[in-house]
């Protein structure tokens, strides 16, 4: 068995050209972040997605703490009195500050013609991958549904880009990419991907790391320096020690692109014809 791991192209030169063709997600609802967890002192929120769509109640709420189209971050009092009402929808062990709830939006300042994009630190494939995917029974992807909320007409190609573009914010660019296309739905439906981070919690585990339930940091971190070694190993030098590797055909591991993925997932990705996206073998040692 060979693996692989994917990430985006690096052909892309500059930020601006990769917002453009991969564009952006907004969440509108979140569970908050904190001021100063209470359990663990930190700040922020670590929390991933919640994939059920916020209740009405829970919006409400939750648009009272945003400032400037930002939330901010709540003192435990106020985080308490968002818990109380979340609690009422989802399972306990799923609220931890930072949780994103759908509807889920991405914006794409060009024609999403391709089947593998990368907004920011996340992933999305279009239903036609996504089945293939489901059809040869691949184990270790969560599929969450995104809503393409607004599809602009850039074209990134080294005749048409304008080098302007190169100096513009996410925002910006979005309002650089009109006219906006009309009918989003032509281009089919697009899913969030999400891999299990089995390797880097069976790393946790070996060198004892807790973490905190309220706010997902680590709250007791020992061990770290080995940590980092072993990370800085794999990404060097792209391997993956053999104990580490779980039975999935996709997951992922700290130091190697954003997934890992096996022969049957790299073939299925190559049918796709789908560009945007690279492969580099990993050794398992
Ligand atoms: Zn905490």
């Amino acid at each position: 068995m060979s693996l692989w791991a994917l990430s985006n192209p690096d052909d892309l030169v500059s930020l601006q050209r990769s917002s453009a063709v991969n564009g952006m997600i907004r969440n509108p609802y979140q569970i908050p972040t904190l001021e100063e967890c209470p359990e663990c002192g930190n700040s922020g929120g670590l929390g991933g997605i919640i994939p059920i769509e916020c209740p009405q109640e829970l919006r409400e709420l939750l648009e009272t703490h945003i400032d400037h189209g930002e939330y901010i971050n709540l003192s435990h009092e106020e985080y308490g009195k968002v818990v109380d009402v979340a609690r009422k929808y989802f399972r306990e062990k799923d609220i931890i500050a930072g949780s994103r709830l759908l509807p889920l939006y991405w914006h794409v300042p060009s024609p999403p013609e391709q089947s593998v994009f990368w907004p920011g630190l996340r992933c999305i494939f279009h239903e036609s991958l996504v089945a293939a995917l489901e059809q040869n029974q691949v184990t270790g992807l969560k599929y969450i549904p995104i809503e393409v909320a607004r599809v602009g007409s850039l074209r990134v190609d080294n005749k048409s880009w304008n080098r302007k573009l190169d100096s513009l914010d996410d925002s910006e660019m979005l309002e650089a990419s009109r006219p906006f296309v009309d009918n989003v739905e032509r281009y089919g439906n697009f899913f969030l991907v999400e891999a299990e981070e089995k390797v880097f919690y069976r790393m946790a585990n070996e060198l004892n790391w807790i973490f905190c339930s309220t706010c997902g940091h680590v709250k007791e971190e020992p061990n770290h320096d080995q940590y980092q070694e072993m990370v800085e190993t794999w990404s060097q030098d792209f391997v993956i020690p053999r104990r580490f590797v779980p039975d999935l055909d996709v997951f992922k591991c700290p130091g190697l692109g954003r997934f890992v993925i096996n022969d049957k997932v790299k073939e299925i990705l190559k049918d796709s014809e789908s560009g945007n996206f690279m492969t580099k073998a990993v050794r398992i040692i």
